[in-house]
């Protein structure tokens, strides 16, 4: 390794290291300073006040509206009922029924029915019982629902009916939701440049720019940066591909797929700040570390994830066409992300669309064959997906061979794939009911979607909601001290394009693109970078702070 390379990844792996307070600039609070109130009444007046976005999806919403019900006494029940459902999301499947009904219990139960006083098991002595008067009268149908299917969550509903009434209408008069208003004041007032972060190593290079590593000055946060330069997007008329790409991932919030953070420009171009992922993508665990392919048990978890990540895609009508080893990322945990959505489309009303989109090698027959097509086509790559894991090549192709592409799509319009000795009886039957050549008999599209390829026994070791909930712990986690990239020497520079002039009509697209803070990842990012604790104080004994008074 060049010497450059060596001190490109020893000051990213620093950084990683010190990934929050660490990273931080001194100046951080300077620059998290939160405007005086008086300053939010824009903001106040054009917030759109729903319960659901304010209080229960926005990460920093609801920890403030928390804090808002625990200041209230008579509230007290439903902020323990609250904590006791927290702790009920984590229980195992075991456990889950046990403590659903101890819940049912402790909260539900208007009075001590005759037969907990004789109940040697009973969880809680009648004194301690705690009523939940309007959630109260659920209590059958809760009790019937949790005996029908223990993995479900039957409480949330009941208690989000309550709170979004009264409960909301006198949050939006507290302290707390001003101070919410402050937090959204960076997110909506603050404009994003490259000085808001310090940037690091190259990561990648892609069909526009480069992906380098950055980290954001006031939290310490790092992210990838994948940039757009201006003159090569005008170029190759890529606008609409860069467009639709940001606007996808804006969209989504999904433990399995990338998010966006940022958007912003610089001189020369169009960046998208996303979730780091510094374990590397599949395509080089699976061909670069000992014999091609991995082992079943990893085989296993990341096509559970990345079916959990279809499955979001899927859910918000995305289909995303581009599903090989490559755009497969570990994040440094070993959790997978789907990534590179630039060749996702939205169907609305469940519109098929016709397009020779994809890698080759990896598209579906229908792709290839000029057809309408749906969500099928991502089953399929699902299919070849592990196909590949398993074998350490994808279907239809030989070690090393690299077939025309004519000829490649020759063999996945009419040959049957082969399984090796490595495809167990389970996996097998998996990949090859994915990889049904007819989309309407393949797995994932007999109308159950997703869920069938959940059902799918070689899947049946796998708890999807307790993978879903972030819970399952990774069979393999990447080397905090390696940097799963290549030398930075070895990627490719970027070539410069001549005799482009950019003139008010890119001017306009940009103003698209550039719309800064994404509200969902940049409360994360305070979150879990301790910012958040650490600013969002009051004045003593739960007193307005100066900047709250009016
Ligand atoms: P393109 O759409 O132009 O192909 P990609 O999104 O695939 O661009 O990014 C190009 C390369 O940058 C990837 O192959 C990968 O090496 C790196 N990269 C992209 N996104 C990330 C990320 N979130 N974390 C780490 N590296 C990334
Ligand atoms: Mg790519
Ligand atoms: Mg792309």
């Amino acid at each position: 390794m060049e010497i450059d390379s060596m001190v490109a990844n020893s000051a990213l792996i620093r950084a990683r290291e010190g990934g929050g307070s660490k990273g931080r600039s001194w100046k951080w609070k300077e620059m998290l300073r939160f405007p005086h109130i008086s300053q939010c009444m824009d903001l106040a007046m054009n917030i759109e006040r729903d319960y659901y976005s304010l209080c229960v999806k926005q990460p920093i919403g609801k920890k403030l509206f928390e804090l808002f019900c625990r200041s209230r006494p008579e509230l007290q029940n439903y902020i323990s009922l609250l904590d006791a459902l927290e702790a009920f999301d984590s229980k195992s499947d075991e456990q889950r029924k046990e403590f659903g009904v101890s819940i049912i219990q402790r909260f539900l139960r208007s009075q001590t029915p005759t037969w907990m006083n004789s109940d040697p098991c009973m969880l809680f002595s009648p004194q301690s019982i705690q009523c939940v008067s309007v959630v109260q009268k659920h209590e059958q149908s809760c009790i019937q629902s949790l005996e029908l299917n223990p993995f479900k969550d039957v409480f949330h509903d009941y208690l989000h009916k309550y709170l979004s009434g009264e409960t909301f209408i006198q949050y939006q008069e507290s302290m707390f939701f001003d101070r919410f208003l402050q937090w959204n004041w960076f997110i909506c007032l603050q404009p994003i440049t490259k000085h808001a972060f310090r940037q690091y190593r190259l990561l990648g290079k892609g069909g526009f720019g480069e992906v380098w590593a950055c980290q954001v000055r006031a939290t310490g946060m790092m992210y990838a940066c994948k940039k757009l330069e201006k003159t090569h997007v005008k170029k190759r008329k890529g606008e609409g591909m860069a467009l639709n790409e940001k606007q996808i991932l804006e969209g989504l919030d999904s433990r399995f797929v990338v998010n966006l953070a940022y958007a912003y420009e610089t001189k020369h171009a169009l960046c998208m700040v996303l979730t780091m992922m510094s374990g590397g993508d599949l395509k080089y665990h699976i061909h670069n570390i000992g014999s091609p392919g991995l082992d079943k048990e990893r085989v296993r978890f990341y096509a559970a994830e990345v079916c959990c990540g279809l499955i979001h895609l899927h859910q918000k009508s995305i289909l995303y066409r581009d599903l090989k080893p490559e755009n497969i990322l570990l994040d440094d945990n070993g959790h997978i992300r789907i990534s590179d959505l630039g060749l996702a489309v939205r169907l609305t009303d469940g519109q098929l669309v016709r397009g020779r989109v994809g890698t080759v090698g990896y598209m579906a027959p229908e792709v290839i064959g000029h057809k309408h097509y749906g969500m099928s086509a991502d089953w399929w790559g699902l299919g070849c997906l592990i196909y590949e894991m398993t074998a350490g090549q994808p279907p239809l192709r030989a070690r090393g061979e690299h077939p025309k592409p004519s000829e490649m799509e020759r063999r996945i319009l009419t040959e049957q794939e082969e399984y090796g000795d490595k495809f167990s009886k389970q996996v097998k039957d998996l990949c090859s009911s994915l990889l049904n050549k007819d989309p309407a008999q393949r797995l994932g599209c007999r109308g159950s979607g997703g869920t069938e390829v959940q059902s799918h026994p070689f899947f049946e070791k796998v708890n999807f909601r307790m993978l879903e909930a972030g819970l399952v712990e990774p069979p393999f986690k990447p080397d905090p001290r390696l940097v799963y990239c290549s030398d930075v020497q070895d990627i490719e520079e970027f070539s410069s394009v001549k005799g482009v002039t950019l003139d008010q009509t890119d001017s306009n697209f940009y103003s698209q693109f550039i719309t800064g803070s994404v509200p969902i990842t940049w409360q994360n990012e305070m979150i879990e970078t301790g910012c958040f604790r650490e600013l969002n104080t009051f004045g003593p004994e739960g007193s307005r702070s100066p900047d709250l008074d009016w």
